[in-house]
Order: structure tokens, then sequence, then C-alpha cells
């Protein structure tokens, strides 16, 4: 809370209640959100915050690196209120997003330097796979 406060400050950008909504809501939850699903959510406490203000506000905090946006392909885009790097398991089967925790590949961007001419900054590891939910229906359908 104390670190919206600040950033939007510095910024000079409005604190709007929409987007303290938004953004707590993201930090409360490891499920990875679409922005309808952000929607959804806040639609009882905050019924008159339409689907286009929650895509303002996801916009927003984005800039602001308080939010990571994840493009989990065809145009689909989740929120991360984790904004520290860390790699990504989607489920192909449901679309389930989690974070995997107690793993870095920070020595990835050194280990490519000698493949590259770029400075490397950064990286975005995604690995895909079968949630639990998922992998018992997967596997009996296509008969692993
Ligand atoms: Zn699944
Ligand atoms: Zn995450």
């Amino acid at each position: 809370m104390d670190n919206i406060t600040t950033i939007f400050k510095e910024k000079k950008l409005k604190l709007t209640p929409q987007r303290i909504a938004v953004y707590m809501y993201l930090r409360s939850t490891k499920e990875h959100p679409s922005a309808e699903t952000v929607y959804k959510a806040l639609h009882k406490d905050y019924p008159t915050m339409s689907l286009a203000t929650v895509y303002k506000a996801l916009k927003t905090l984005v800039e602001v690196n308080l939010v990571t946006e994840l493009n989990v392909g065809e145009g689909n885009f989740r929120y991360d209120g984790q904004t520290a790097p860390h790699p990504h398991i989607q489920c192909i089967s449901c679309g389930k997003v989690d974070d995997i925790e107690g793993i870095s590949f920070d020595e990835l961007n050194d280990s490519i330097k000698d493949y590259t001419d770029f400075q490397v900054l950064s990286n975005k590891i995604y690995f895909y796979g079968l949630c639990n939910e998922c992998k018992d229906q997967y596997n009996y359908e296509n008969g692993y």
C-alpha cells in the first residue's frame, strides 16, 4: 500500500480508488488473472467500474512497474502483482498460470553473453505443462 502511494506521488498520477482496488486485488492473488477476471472479481465492491476502467488501471500500473503483464499467447494477457522476476508455468489444458518459487534464472543472463552482441538485462522464463487438476484427464484422453 505504501509502495503504490509513493510511486503514484512520484509519477504525479492520481491515486483513484479504482486503481488502488485493482492493485490490491493483484497483490492478494497468485492466480495471474486476466483483465476480465479482475473486472468480475471487483464488480461486487465497485459496481460502477467498467471493464475499460480496469484496462486503463492495469495499463497505468504496468507503466509504473507495480504490476507485470504476462503475454500468454494469442493476445491473451495476464496480470501479476509480483514484480520481482520469477519463472512461470502455464497449464496447456486450462490456461492456469502459476509462479515457480525458490529458483532463479538470473545466471542465464551471464551464460548467453557469448551468443549475442546485446547487453543482456533480463529474461523471461516460461514453462508449459499440465496442472494437478488437468493431468489425469489429459493423460487419459491422450493415452499417456
Ligand atoms: Zn489445468
Ligand atoms: Zn507470477
